[in-house]
């Protein structure tokens, strides 16, 4: 693959990685980044409908918070492959990924043909 383009996606991934890092900080009071963030329970007061809500948002959150971490996980993944110079090889078929996918979603680690058939088996 093109170094150049090598050099843009790395810069997108990095990004991205701030980005993810900033939001999973907000979920986190405690702020400890050692790959598990605990959500802080959010409080809205101590009626009934209101404990409802707060479990609404927790969930929520906890759902928000696991997505992020797996997107960081694969972020990590990516910076390191293009460290080792394997990035953008597919993990199943080890062919090299579409270029044309790499931009879009930088942090792919399979092909469109691999992530197909794995979607619709
Ligand atoms: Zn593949």
């Amino acid at each position: 693959m093109d170094t150049q383009i090598i050099e843009r996606i790395k810069k997108d991934l990095l990004e991205r990685r701030d980005q993810i890092t900033a939001e999973l900080f907000k979920f986190s009071k405690s702020g400890q980044i050692k790959g598990e963030f605990v959500s802080d329970f959010p409080s809205f007061g101590d009626q009934a409908d209101e404990n409802a809500q707060e479990v609404d948002q927790y969930t929520t959150d906890i759902e928000t918070e696991r997505v992020l971490e797996s997107t960081l996980k694969d972020i990590n993944s990516s910076l390191n492959a293009i460290k080792k110079g394997t990035y953008g090889i597919c993990k199943y078929c080890h062919q090299e990924i579409e270029e044309k996918r790499l931009l879009i979603r930088p942090f792919s680690s399979s092909c469109v043909k691999c992530k197909n058939k794995l979607q619709s088996a």
